[in-house]
């Protein structure tokens, strides 16, 4: 008889176990059935002891094997789905698309001036540094600006509360040309530079102006330098610059560190000189001021008069990169305004 139940569990067993599928739940809902107190077969184990001996002899083991399987069977499954559920815990899909990482990219301003440098670079230049915190020397008298001179005038200056240990006046350069006398005093030429930095001035701001702004100084010294070679100089950069065939063009002008000096045209790069709104019809878009070397500005730096000739020339990389990308507001740059950051 008990024989007979024994093999039913263990046909009951197999097909319980084929309902469960990977629920851990539902195992154990298993085990209660066919190995707590209250099962068959632990009524049949219990029972044993009232056997007679033959019975014993044949129940006994088989009953306890019918438990040794059941318990062996449930503890691999349990094993068998915790493995599978690790296996899909790590389970990479390798078909998915990928998560882009968020990270920084450079503003408009340095990818613009690294843009410029790499033109300049291309053409044997060389890229120079100078200090932003200046004195009244470097800034103004070197570079033929005599104190109380009214062309001094032209450049409103931040004006700092401290002097230098020599007590001079120490002030926020108003242009990177005083990186021009740097440079002088310690290369002799021939030698072809340019400086980008940021300068400073004391004035309102608006759509064209701001207090603080990046300029370029490009200053090339030798012994028979002259304006035809700036103009092809800034010919090539500025075609290279804008991706397109620029012509330039120079106006007369004054600034105190050049004689001759001009003002610098190129053409409009919208219309291709034809005439548009851009460039009020006229053709030419200004991009700044050039000239040649001052031969006192020379003097100040230590060069012997009329012994070298050379052409200097600044202008705006804020002004470039509005002009080449399309930006209608200079304070857009330092705001800080993601949805601009985010456009370049
Ligand atoms: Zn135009």
């Amino acid at each position: 008889m008990s024989k007979k139940i024994l093999e039913k569990i263990k046909i009951d067993f197999e097909n319980s176990l084929q309902t469960v599928g990977t629920d851990l739940g539902k195992l154990e809902v298993l085990r209660v059935k066919f190995l707590s107190r209250k099962s068959e077969l632990n009524k049949i184990l219990k029972g044993i002891k009232n056997l007679s001996p033959e019975e014993k002899k044949e129940i006994g083991p088989l009953a306890n094997q019918t438990r040794k399987n059941i318990e062996s069977r449930l503890t691999d499954l349990i094993e068998e789905i915790q493995q599978k559920k690790d296996l899909d815990k790590d389970w990479i899909d390798v078909t998915a698309p990928g998560k882009k990482e968020r990270i920084g990219h450079l503003n408009l301003l340095s990818k613009t001036q690294r843009e410029i440098e790499k033109i300049f670079t291309s053409m044997s230049f060389e890229i120079a540094d100078g200090p932003e915190i200046e004195n009244e020397w470097y800034n103004f008298d070197a570079l033929n600006i005599p104190k109380n001179h009214p062309a001094r005038d032209l450049w409103d200056t931040f004006w700092m509360k401290n002097k230098n240990q020599k007590g001079e006046k120490l002030l926020l350069r108003t242009h990177t040309s005083n990186s021009q006398i740097h440079y002088m005093e310690n290369n002799k030429p021939p030698f072809q530079v340019v400086v980008p930095g940021r300068a400073y001035r004391y004035e309102a701001t608006d759509a064209n102006h701001e207090h603080s702004f990046c300029q370029f100084e490009a200053l090339v010294v030798g012994d028979d330098v002259s304006v035809a070679n700036f103009k092809s100089i800034a010919q090539e950069f500025f075609s290279a610059f804008f991706q397109d065939e620029i012509k330039i063009r120079l106006r007369p002008s004054y600034f105190p560190f050049t004689e001759p000096s001009f003002e610098f045209d190129i053409s409009c790069k919208v219309c291709r000189g034809k005439g548009c709104s851009t460039c009020s019809n006229t053709g030419w878009l200004e991009m700044g001021g050039c000239g040649m070397v001052n031969q006192r500005v020379f003097e100040s730096a230590g060069y012997e008069k009329d012994k070298y000739q050379g052409f200097a020339w600044g202008f705006g990389i804020e002004r470039l990169a509005m002009m080449k990308y399309q930006v209608n507001d200079i304070r857009h740059f330092r705001s800080g305004d993601l949805r601009f950051v985010q456009q370049f």
